[in-house]
């Protein structure tokens, strides 16, 4: 498998959302109800008997790079919330981690989803409200795209950095800068 560098693997991995973005806006999205006027805004992440969305080492990349440019308090109090989040629903790195589930701290009162427009994880891409089932796009197109963003990221860091939940993965990349200072 040819290695790829973190710069060039984040410009293959933010074409790839966007393509994927654009398909389901395209294609379903206007079967769904509209977030604008949802009265119940952001309960889909932060209903923590339901959240369980997990990135990659590369989408943590890309969440840190797009969360870069808010000011290194707002930084600071993301991180503060991710670390919460872990303790309170006692997430783990092992083990049956999709069976946890959490209250999303990507999500900001009066913002919205902070990734939402470079660096939103797929299941995050695919959801959104149907009246009918029907209308949900297949699962098997969020496959896809989970499996190209694993190649990608397997071809960046090799094996030992997959799937963990976001909370995790914000702890981690956000340590080094944040932790006891
Ligand atoms: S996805 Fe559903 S619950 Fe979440 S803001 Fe949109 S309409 Fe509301
Ligand atoms: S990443 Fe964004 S859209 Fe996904 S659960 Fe978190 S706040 Fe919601």
């Amino acid at each position: 498998m040819k290695t790829l560098s973190e710069t060039t693997a984040l410009t293959q991995l933010k074409k790839l959302k966007t393509a994927y973005h654009e398909f389901i806006k395209i294609k379903y999205e206007h079967n769904a109800k509209s977030c604008l006027t949802c009265e119940t805004q952001g309960v889909c992440c932060l209903d923590a008997h339901f959240v369980n969305v997990h990135i990659t080492k590369l989408e943590a990349a890309a969440i840190r790079e797009t969360l870069g440019k808010l000011s290194e308090e707002k930084q600071r109090r993301i991180f503060e919330r991710a670390k919460e989040t872990v303790e309170k629903y006692d997430l783990k790195t092992s083990g049956n981690t999709f069976g946890q589930t959490f209250a999303c701290p990507l999500f900001e009162k009066g913002v919205g989803c902070l990734v939402h427009s470079d660096a939103k994880p797929a299941p995050c891409i695919s959801h959104a409200c149907y009246e009918k089932e029907a209308d949900l796009p297949p699962e098997k197109f969020q496959e896809q795209t989970e499996n190209r963003i694993e190649r990608l990221n397997k071809r960046t860091y090799g094996n030992a950095f997959s799937w963990l939940p976001i909370p995790v993965w914000l702890v981690n990349i956000y340590a080094k800068d944040f932790e006891d200072k």
